[in-house]
């Protein structure tokens, strides 16, 4: 397998990404399973909050692997605060993960549930002070944050999310991208901010332990049409046979007796 073509195919799939990625078999990788019943609750765990510019998004695209909305993150305009982040976190992108079926798609299991989505906002932080070496070294396992939700199949869905998928028809295959201005992604989060947290990685290669998950205990709600409606997308470029973009997702992970912990009882 050469480096540049990870996937989610039985030939380059997650049991394959050690091969050339060898942290993707490290001590903290996500996604993991969640026992809520075992996960303690943490009572210094306070709430978060986002506060995002809808003017800093700029454009949607399709790498073949996922759907990803991109910001602009030069400067502090949209950012997120407070819970366990001792920072100020800026958003870069947010990407879904999902399955070939409602019964599966998310990435994180929550009880043994397994979702249709998983939506993904990264943030990161570039704040440095005087002691910018031994920060360097200290945020290195900590210097991104995804605050991450899961979507399932329900009654009331959330209209909010009609906006990327209106755009889907514009980013069809493998390499396009169109503009995506003035959107605010905190109109898709539920109403209740309870979260669980840990340590963990990226869910991609090189799979680097550098993340702290925030992920929201309310799933978002989302319809059967609107699930059809992301499967659309094909992992395919323009001219070559079609291919569905679908079950981009990764198995959970060992916990390895890493510290779960809940902001609410
Ligand atoms: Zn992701």
């Amino acid at each position: 397998m050469a480096r540049a073509v990870w996937g989610y195919d039985s030939d380059n799939g997650p049991e394959h990404w050690h091969e050339n990625y060898p942290l993707a078999k490290g001590d903290n990788q996500s996604p993991i399973e969640i026992n809520s019943k075992e996960v303690q609750h943490d009572s210094s765990l306070s709430s978060w909050h986002a506060s995002y510019d809808p003017d800093a998004a700029k454009t949607i695209l399709n790498n073949g692997r996922t759907c990803r909305v991109v910001f602009d993150d030069s400067f502090d305009r949209s950012v997120l605060r407070g819970g366990p982040l001792l920072d100020v976190y800026r958003l870069r992108q947010l990407h879904l993960h999902w399955g070939s079926s409602d019964d599966h798609g998310s990435e994180h299991v929550i009880d043994g549930v397994k979702y249709a989505a998983e939506l993904h906002s990264c943030h990161f932080t570039c704040r440095w002070d005087v002691l910018r070496f031994f920060r360097i070294l200290w945020n290195m396992k900590k210097k991104n944050k995804y605050l991450c939700f899961t979507l399932q199949v329900g009654k009331t869905p959330k209209p909010e999310i009609k906006r990327i998928l209106q755009a889907i028809d514009n980013i069809k295959t493998k390499g396009k991208e169109a503009p995506f201005p003035h959107f605010d992604p905190s109109i898709l989060f539920p109403k209740s901010r309870d979260y669980w947290t840990y340590h963990g990685s990226f869910t991609t290669p090189p799979c680097e332990e550098c993340i702290t998950w925030i992920l929201l205990r309310e799933p978002i709600e989302v319809s059967p049409d609107q699930m059809a409606k992301l499967r659309s997308l094909s992992k395919n470029g323009e001219n070559e046979p079609e291919s569905p973009l679908v079950d981009n997702w990764r198995p959970p992970q060992p916990v390895k007796g890493r510290m779960e912990k809940a902001s609410f009882k």
